[in-house]
């Protein structure tokens, strides 16, 4: 085509092109073909060219739509076009290469295509033309998730690769979250056994220094307790994850292509390669060895893919004929190999790259918050998920029926950095919550039917079809659980069985909502125990009715007036059973209903709360927390508890940038003063106590104090924020003590490492303060704790949420945001949550829980760490109708899934217990405490797997990486050995790290910190009665 065009044109023409051009000699045109074999060449500047799509999985569109490209007139955005158009054009060259990143667009392309296209894309993954790299179903968030969710995402996307294609991803890319946490560094990379980690974003007064001293590539030592044993090397682009200027090719892209055909006009060659050249010298003087990577692409390009390739093709050509610099097509685990050859010494980063500001006003920490509702029932679900794999497996998992399996892949989407992160668009954030729903609808059919086998074990032999059903109640939360309340009302008893997921025995009190006052509680053996019932508040009640209108387009019936509490004792692993039914004439007096007392502020006294050794003490004048007391622990503390608000700037001052869904930039604090006359109510009993405060109309919130236990339970319900005066709100709490901390507290990293913050301060450069405020947030998933030389103070939460302590003594929590301006960051929506009955719209109220509790110094750990997990996993309640009183006569009441003699250590949570379908068991035990934490704790644990499966033999144990995706051993036998600058062997306290596992024995070892990863084989003994 080309070669006919040429003769046709005419002679005149030929002389034009020869003075546009200015550099051609003979008007002959022959074809050209493109020399793209180049590789490495040392001694050189070798430019990796590294040819990526960023495909969000849902952000202004679901992840269907963008897959699809439907919707596209919110954005133009189809992967299926850029995976079709990019297997195409790796075909015609077989030098081309390209990295694909999210496993949740790739399965939905692969299952799509036919056998003889799988065989060409398999061909093109074992040449390495087509890499798979990071490989979880999405690009996870990095401030928002629990690392559990974020193993379980990417154990479901590498299992699929290594299914489908047999293969290990080398390398992270992370490129595009909002900030980088040292979890993912040592745990989601390191433990991966990858050999790097790559992204874009940190913050900009950090990445002007890195660029001056060349540490934008950096060896980081996420974790204080693994030290060196667990890090990874680590780069950082020098400015985002598209290339430089004037090299975008996406067909609508302005940089200028080549033009290389002298019979056209505006040939252009060596202007393009001098500009290669300038940008590739620019690159090498911020960076670390001869080796650059320019990373060719950006968000959903490649759509057409030879627009790229064709351009690609034609610089590594002529830049390489040029000779100046080495341009090669390449992949990021080629560019790790090239760095680690080059034998340089790194420098050292440690902790994490939180927060990220990409201007003066703009630091990304409002994202922390951003839809916690949403947050909240991605965390209540990823601890479902966890209890339902348990579950599945003790039933055996079974192939045809509900599996576990849409809630792990809705869960796996939902960790993407603009789905748990709360920055997408509403429709999207629909998207997610339908699947997950989904999911969960499916898993519950499994907690059902397990729980049904397991009780019914006893009588039957575990044929058949269980006859028992149970039923649960996900809006538990807004007092909503119709089974508790039939039972009762029909003149039946409620059967109520506990799950515990956690590896040792948990006595918790409970509450159900019930319909009658006339209540009594029994345990397992029949014998009455003590229980209490509680008023539900008229607040509480309103906000049922209208959620359960909102969620399930019907009025419940009747609400409950009261929740029975009572005390469970429930084995690991395993569960109790309880009965509750009405009081009946002869039986004895029953539940205790709750003393309700309303104190007015005119009563100039204080109010003591607490049955056990917790009291809080409130001056009722005040109408507020005075003191803080555990009789116990010899505790006593000055403690206060208030709410209030930043007005989210709207930007219209100098600097356009407004408060929105990434960026919390605070025009103003405002308190939020107690509305009423009316101050206290507090309900008291014999198993807890409780503090009710309305602060305004949209602000309550409920405190207990349980009789066994050392902290308060804070349990708030925010909504709706009004922004009828045009001002958006972001909703915080903080609890004040006389605390002497000295600037410095401390935050999780994804729920597993503490980090040591220090108010207008970082570690890495010298910090300018524009943002005293939202410059000093920090992501929180389990807690934020202070000390001073006597006390800690501790809180901690129940999704993840942004947090700080911007005053010593102080610790503050953002829990809710309504804002009506965009932040110009692409999403293109405001976070203006709402949720609509049929009478109207109005803005989202979330419920949600915090805890607190103050030690003294050195104490606090213990709570943090075992309460915590127990938070993160709270106990399950599935109920069930009982006729007469045979019950526990033919079921069975208490069930343990391990050796009724054993218990986990409370340092040691199992993360993992899960049945595959290839019938071996995955397993993962996580140490819960860092070096040093505590005393008792911070020390090798030993779990016992042969206690782990009674009745079951195991025959074989193999050790895996994290992901489970290759063996611990050759992951460590492939592990790259990187230098790192100024750090000497001797320098690091020796890290400890398990032993192997001795095959006989069969004891895991667990240091600090340490995470470990099982595949098990088991032979078929039948688990109960066998
Ligand atoms: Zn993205």
């Amino acid at each position: 085509m080309a070669m006919a065009m040429a003769m046709a044109v005419p002679i005149t023409l030929l002389f034009a092109i020869v003075l546009a051009g200015g550099v051609v000699s003979s008007a002959e045109f022959s074809y050209i073909e493109y020399n793209t074999t180049q590789r490495i060449v040392p001694g050189k500047i070798n430019v990796h060219l590294v040819p990526h799509s960023h495909d969000d999985v849902g952000w202004l569109k679901t992840v269907d739509q963008y897959y699809f490209g439907g919707n596209n007139s919110i954005r133009g955005a189809c992967v299926q076009n850029v995976l079709d158009s990019v297997i195409s054009a790796l075909l015609e060259d077989k030098n081309r290469k390209f990295i694909y990143v999210e496993m949740a667009f790739f399965q939905r392309w692969w299952r799509q295509q036919s056998n003889a296209k799988k065989i060409k894309v398999k061909e093109l993954v074992n040449s390495g033309q087509l890499e798979f790299i990071n490989g979880g179903m999405c690009m996870h968030d990095e401030a928002t998730p629990h690392y559990i969710d974020m193993i379980d995402q990417t154990t479901l996307g590498h299992k699929y690769i290594k299914d489908e294609f047999d293969q290990i991803p080398r390398v992270g890319w992370q490129i595009d979250p909002f900030g980088h946490s040292a979890v993912q560094a040592y745990l989601l990379g390191a433990e991966l056994g990858f050999d790097s980690l790559f992204f874009a974003r940190i913050d900009y007064q950090d990445r002007a220094k890195r660029l001056e001293e060349k540490t934008l590539e950096v060896v980081w030592q996420g974790s204080k307790s693994l030290g060196s044993s667990s890090q990874i090397f680590t780069g950082i682009f020098p400015r985002h994850y598209d290339p430089p200027d004037g090299f975008t090719f996406e067909i609508n892209d302005v940089s200028p292509p080549i033009q290389d055909d002298v019979l056209l006009f505006d040939y252009n060659v060596q202007e393009r390669v001098n500009d290669f050249v300038a940008a590739a010298l620019a690159q090498t003087n911020v960076t670390r060895t001869n080796h650059i990577m320019w990373a060719m692409g950006t968000d959903f390009r490649y759509q057409y893919a030879n627009s790229w390739f064709r351009q690609m093709d034609k610089f590594i050509h002529y830049v390489n004929q040029d000779g100046r610099v080495n341009a090669l097509y390449s992949t990021p685990s080629i560019y790790t190999d090239a760095k680690y050859a080059a034998n340089e010494q790194w420098p050292l980063k440690t902790d994490d790259f939180f927060p990220y500001a990409d201007k003066p006003n703009a630091y990304w920490t409002g994202y922390f918050t951003s839809r916690p509702a949403f947050k909240g029932y991605v965390r209540v679900l990823s601890a479902y998920y966890l209890a339902a794999r348990q579950l599945e497996f003790f039933k055996g998992k079974s192939t045809s029926g509900p599996n576990t399996d849409a809630l792990a892949d809705a869960l796996a989407i939902a960790q993407h950095h603009d789905a748990v992160s709360g920055t997408q668009r509403q429709h999207v954030a629909a998207d997610y919550a339908l699947r997950l729903s989904i999911g969960y609808k499916e898993a519950e059919k499994v907690v059902a039917s397990s729980l049904a086998f397991l009780a019914e074990s006893r009588s039957s032999t575990g044929e058949g079809n269980s006859v028992t059903s149970f039923q649960q109640c996900p809006l538990l939360n807004i007092s909503f659980c119709p089974p508790s309340e039939a039972a009762l009302s029909n003149g039946k008893n409620l059967v109520v069985i506990i799950y515990n997921s956690l590896g040792w025995k948990r006595e918790e009190t409970i509450r159900i909502p019930v319909s009658t006052e006339r209540v009594i509680v029994k345990d397992s053996e029949g014998k009455e125990i003590e229980s209490q019932l509680l008023p539900i508040s008229s607040s509480t009640a309103r906000i049922g009715r209208h959620y359960v209108k909102a969620y399930l387009g019907r009025n419940p019936s009747e609400t409950a007036k009261y929740s029975v509490a009572f005390s469970v004792s429930v084995p690991p692993l395993g569960f109790s059973t309880y009965v509750v039914a009405t009081t009946k004439e002869k039986e004895g007096p029953g539940s205790t209903i709750s003393t309700v007392h309303t104190y007015e502020a005119s009563e100039n006294n204080t109010i003591e709360v607490g049955q056990g050794s917790l009291k809080l003490l409130y001056s009722a004048d005040e109408g507020k927390l005075t003191r803080y007391v555990n009789t116990k622990k010899s505790v006593t503390a000055f403690a206060e508890q208030s709410y209030g608000y930043y007005s989210g700037n709207d930007g219209t001052d100098k600097d356009p940038q407004a408060s929105g869904a990434y960026v919390f930039r605070p025009n103003g604090t405002f308190c939020i003063k107690s509305e009423n006359q009316t101050r206290l109510t507090v309900v008291r009993g014999p198993l807890l106590d409780e503090v009710h405060q309305q602060l305004n109309s949209w602000i309550s919130q409920v405190t207990r104090v349980y009789k066994e236990k050392e902290h308060a339970e804070v349990e708030f319900s925010i909504g709706p924020i009004p922004v009828i005066d045009g001002i958006g709100k972001e909703i915080i709490t903080q609890i004040t003590t006389t605390m002497k901390t000295n600037k410095t507290f401390y935050t999780d990293s994804n729920g597993r490492d503490f980090i040591k913050r220090i108010r207008d301060f970082r570690k890495d450069w010298e910090l300018q303060v524009n943002q005293p405020i939202a410059g000093n947030y920090y992501p929180i998933n389990l807690g934020i704790y202070l000390q001073d030389n006597s006390t800690e103070l501790s809180v901690l939460v129940d999704r993840s949420v942004g947090g700080s302590s911007l005053a010593d003594g102080q610790i503050e929590l953002m829990l809710h945001r309504r804002l009506i301006h965009d932040d110009i960051r692409g999403v293109g929506e405001v976070l203006n949550e709402t949720v609509c009955v049929p009478e109207g719209c109005d803005g989202l109220t979330i419920i949600g829980k915090f805890y607190l509790r103050i030690d003294r110094i050195g104490e606090g750990a213990k709570w943090r760490r075992t309460v915590g997990q127990e938070i993160y996993s709270p106990l399950l309640l599935a109920f069930s109708e009982q006729d007469g009183n045979d019950w526990m006569s033919s079921h069975i009441s208490t069930f343990s899934g391990i050796d009724p003699s054993y218990s986990l250590p409370n340092n040691v949570a199992i993360i993992t217990l899960q049945e595959m379908e290839n019938g071996k068991v995955l397993l993962r035990l996580a140490h819960l405490y860092e070096t040093g934490e505590d005393k008792d704790y911070s020390m090798m644990a030993n779990v016992e797997l042969k206690k782990l499966f009674p009745n079951k033999k195991i025959k074989e144990v193999t050790e895996m990486s994290l992901s489970a995706n290759q063996g611990r051993d050759e992951m460590e036998k492939r592990r790259l050995a990187w230098k790192v600058k100024g750090s000497s062997a001797g320098e690091e306290s020796k890290v400890v790290r398990g032993g192997p596992l001795d095959p006989s024995k069969l004891l895991v070892e667990l240091a600090p910190m340490e995470i470990r990863t099982f595949l098990i084989v088991v032979d078929h003994i039948q688990m109960l009665g066998g």
